[in-house]
């Protein structure tokens, strides 16, 4: 969990996610697993029913997911 905690603390940080939903939860794991406004990337690059372990061992999916919407630049 310590990556994870790290990981999204790093991507809140620089990547507030109210651009793909109007959702009041703006993480990363709302954002890979839940959020209404990336469905079509995640089902491409994570599937459509991925859990936080699924997506984590996923490092060329969850990066692929991440580089579709643009915000890791
Ligand atoms: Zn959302």
């Amino acid at each position: 969990m310590n990556a994870l905690v790290r990981w999204e603390l790093q991507v809140v940080t620089d990547s507030p996610h109210s651009r793909a939903c109007m959702e009041a939860e703006d993480t990363p794991t709302h954002v890979m697993l839940e959020c209404t406004g990336v469905t079509e990337q995640r089902e491409i690059y994570l599937g459509s029913r991925a859990t936080i372990p699924e997506v984590l061992s996923n490092l060329g999916g969850m990066l692929g997911f991440w580089n579709e919407l643009g915000w890791l630049e």
